[in-house]
């Protein structure tokens, strides 16, 4: 991999200096501002790594795009001529993480090229309005001109083009703004706000239904990436049942970015749960072992938490005492995002996020087959090791083994 900051500058350098020799050429970029991401400190690089991808992933079918990072900001950059710059800023304006976004060209730092620069690009945004305001910001230090010098004589500069201007510092019409970087000067309009957002990545239990893929928009929503772990159990379950989950996944892409699904074959250690525990208990103890095998797949793909669909008391197993069971045998964090929405809330958001004609198509999960009749609904913890422990090294081992042969799919 190219150290980023090296990319940057010549990348920097080919829009300063653009081969076509045309000396108006003027190349928009798209920036990404981070928010609340540049608090992470040492995970940053994790984090810029990720959204990097998010952003590439949602420019890919736009057109030709460089994307990169420097100073806390995402660069993205037509690479081809013709690209359609507004449906690629809409893409990456939806990317959650991002705090702000603006569209932007890149001149060399000298004071007249920014001032020239700043006229040919954003001067016919200056006509028919009254007030405006030039702000300027200088993450190059070394940098001649002060803030207030840079915004005070270009303010001077736009002022003589537009003679009919007023600068209003409180609530102009229109800004200009000017950042001094290590690379060059880059002038932009006002900045959009973005979605916002912490990223990071999780694992999503996903299962055929509604719920799963609506929680996975619920923390994509919050900036996470997310990779999904799906159990299948054949013959019990179909291959179009798996089918469908690969479906959903998919759909959810438009939100997280691509991913990787995580096919664990589960029948074995679900049959033996069946056969060797008691029928009261079997659900309880099956999602033990769902939830023990996503924590190890998790924590192997660099998850930081596990995301389920569950809602309060929605089934059996949804109890606050049975969650409380099920969670237990996780390390890492177990985030439910929908545990307070009713189903016709979750519905509401599954039709509006286009996953709910894909859920309700009629296949079996591995979740619905061998239930019992009346299964526990406040579980006893010290009740249920004590199960556990009857069903000895056999699981484990088998445990061990769905582990080690899941399959992976890579949705993108
Ligand atoms: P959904 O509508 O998402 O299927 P549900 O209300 O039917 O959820 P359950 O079947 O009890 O509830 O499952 C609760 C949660 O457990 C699901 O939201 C999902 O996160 C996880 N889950 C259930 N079945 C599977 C499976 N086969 N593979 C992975 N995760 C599953
Ligand atoms: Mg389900």
């Amino acid at each position: 991999t190219i150290f980023p900051l090296n990319m940057a500058r010549a990348k920097a350098e080919a829009i300063i200096n653009p081969t076509s020799g045309d000396a108006t050429f003027m190349k928009e970029i798209i920036m990404g501002y981070q928010g609340e991401m540049s608090l992470k400190g040492l995970n940053r690089n994790q984090f810029e790594a990720a959204m990097m991808k998010i952003l590439r992933y949602r420019l890919k079918t736009v057109g030709r795009f460089k994307v990169y990072c420097t100073q806390s900001t995402f660069y993205m950059e037509p690479e081809e001529e013709d690209v359609d710059m507004d449906l690629a800023f809409e893409r990456v304006s939806k990317v959650f993480g991002l705090a702000a976004l603006s569209r932007a060209v890149v001149c060399e730092k000298d004071f007249d090229t920014i001032c020239q620069t700043a006229e040919d690009y954003l001067g016919s945004e200056l006509h028919g309005i009254r007030t405006f305001k030039v702000e300027a910001r200088r993450a190059d230090k070394t940098y001649p001109m002060t803030s207030p010098e840079l915004m005070r004589e270009l303010g001077a500069y736009l002022l003589g083009k537009h003679n009919y201007l007023k600068v209003d510092v409180h609530n102009p019409q229109f800004k200009v703004i000017v950042e001094i970087r290590d690379y060059g000067a880059y002038i932009h309009g006002p900045k959009i706000q973005g979605e916002g957002g912490l990223p990071g990545k999780a694992m999503l239990l996903l299962s055929g239904g509604i719920d799963s893929p609506v929680a996975a928009y619920r923390m994509a929503k919050r900036g996470l990436a997310l990779d999904h772990i799906h159990f299948a159990s054949p013959p019990y379950t179909s291959e179009r049942a798996k089918l469908k989950v690969k479906a959903l996944a998919q759909l959810i892409t438009v939100y997280t970015g691509s991913a990787n699904l995580f096919v664990v074959p589960y029948t074995k250690p679900q049959e033996y749960i069946r056969d060797n525990a008691p029928d009261v208990l079997f659900t309880v103890l099956m999602r033990r072992s769902m939830m023990r095998i996503a924590n190890i797949i998790a924590k192997k793909q660099g998850c930081e938490a596990l995301i389920t669909g569950e809602s309060l008391a929605q089934v059996a197993s949804q109890t606050m005492e049975a969650m409380a069971v099920t969670g237990q045998v996780c390390t890492l964090p177990v985030f439910r995002p929908l545990v307070g929405m009713d189903k016709e809330e979750i519905v509401t958001v599954a039709r509006r996020i286009g996953t709910l004609e894909t859920s309700i198509l009629p296949y079996e999960d591995c979740c619905t087959i061998f239930v019992a009749k009346h299964p526990v609904t406040k579980p006893n913890l010290n009740v249920i090791k004590c199960s556990e422990r009857h069903l000895d090294d056999v699981i484990d081992e088998m445990m061990e083994r769905a582990v080690s042969t899941a399959e992976t799919i890579e949705v993108c």
